[in-house]
């Protein structure tokens, strides 16, 4: 029997190899560099706030790192999804195609538009949109009529469709983007779990039209709470910003709000942890590939599915995953590893499994529903060096 049920203690022994004997997480933050340096800089400073020389430089660096043009810092990931989707045209009564296994972020950003989510399939291997299942939702349901891409079933227009990377692992957004935009679709990449994910040399979230990051306590780096937009697209960027910080209209003193905006704006303190984790990120992810690796290589000994990027594409190793023959077997698992100390946790529950979702349209999630039963997160922390 080949079953992680059958290998739990070797499994809890294996973890503990590399995390120790205390409580492990499935994963936490580590402040190993410069983050009280210029947190203390920052009070001193007095811009703790919205405004501060931290949040640029935040911007600077996420765009220079994800290939973006740009980069606006927000106060959280939802934040910036429901900013990204306000840009892209998505209005009160439109639909967003998105994936049912997701985290809840994802629905709530676009139902803050009024939107209506319209939930597809993902793929097996990846756990994200899959094009195959975009591509048949759309053909079958949906018409161009002036321009506008209008589901027949609902007469609604699909302003957006918001694919997911989940855990980091990169899906196939090349292929989502190019059946979208046979439709005229805007595409958003939730990128919130992929900082360091790349499909071929091209950063996540900068294929799709705009992408949004999430920056908080349990991603690859964090801001204690944050988020980012990343696009190449200049007017895009600019509105996001302006978007973000109530709509005012720069000026020294005078106060002028061009329309009803946002206070979404990274305030300088985050930003400034921020900046002391992108100093680590590059050792964050050298050191999550390791473990990785170190689990590809243990798991394949045991005959147990352990999940890994597609091929022509890297994950930032987020969380790693594994699955599990039953929903029986997996909550067999997650009873004994969370009681041994050592935290796993199951996947979300579909979106459409949650009462403020369950009568979106969808089609017929054969694999959603199968991952959801089986896929279970074992640790995934950067081993504190302090
Ligand atoms: C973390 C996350 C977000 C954003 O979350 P915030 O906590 O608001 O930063 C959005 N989508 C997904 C899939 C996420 O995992």
């Amino acid at each position: 029997m080949n079953s992680a049920l059958h290998h739990k203690e070797r499994i809890v022994e294996f973890v503990r190899g590399i995390y120790g004997p205390d409580f492990i997480p499935l994963h936490r933050p580590v402040f190993a560099g410069n983050e009280k340096k210029y947190l203390a800089e920052c009070i001193d400073s007095n811009f703790v706030s919205s405004v501060g020389q931290r949040v640029n430089d935040l911007e600077q660096q996420l765009a220079s790192f994800t290939g973006a043009r740009f980069a606006i810092a927000a106060v959280n990931g939802t934040a910036a999804l429901h900013i990204a989707l306000v840009l892209a045209g998505v209005r009160p009564d439109d639909e967003v195609m998105t994936q049912p296994l997701t985290f809840v972020a994802t629905c709530n950003a676009l139902s803050y538009c009024h939107a209506h989510p319209v939930f597809v399939d993902v793929d097996k291997d990846t756990l994200g949109m899959s094009p195959t299942a975009v591509a048949r939702f759309l053909e079958a349901n949906v018409v161009v009529r002036d321009g506008k891409a209008v589901n027949r079933t609902t007469g609604r227009r699909v302003a957006a469709c918001v694919p997911m990377h989940t855990f980091g692992l990169p899906c196939r957004i090349d292929e989502i983007v190019k059946v979208c935009s046979e439709f005229g679709i805007p595409v958003i990449e939730d990128a919130a779990e992929s900082l360091g994910s790349y499909v071929g040399e091209r950063h996540t979230g900068t294929i799709g039209a705009i992408g949004t990051l999430s920056f908080n306590g349990n991603k690859v780096i964090t801001t204690g709470g944050g988020g980012a937009i990343i696009t190449n697209d200049e007017e895009i960027a600019k509105r996001a910003k302006h978007l973000t910080t109530t709509a005012k209209r720069p000026h020294p003193y005078e106060f002028f709000h061009d329309e009803v905006g946002y206070n979404y704006r990274m305030p300088n303190l985050n930003a400034a942890l921020g900046c002391a984790q992108m100093e680590q990120l590059p050792g964050f992810l050298e050191t999550k590939q390791g473990i990785a690796r170190r689990y590809a290589a243990f798991f394949s000994g045991l005959g147990i599915p352990f999940l890994q990027a597609r091929a022509g594409t890297r994950s930032n190793h987020w969380l790693n995953a594994i699955l599990l023959e039953s929903k029986a077997e997996r909550d067999e698992f997650l009873r004994y590893t969370n009681d041994q100390g050592v935290m796993t946790r199951p996947i979300w529950t579909l979106m459409n499994h949650l009462p403020m979702f369950s009568a979106c349209q969808r089609d017929d999630l054969v694999n959603s529903l199968e991952l959801e039963q089986r896929v279970v997160n074992i640790s995934s922390s950067v081993p504190d060096p302090r």
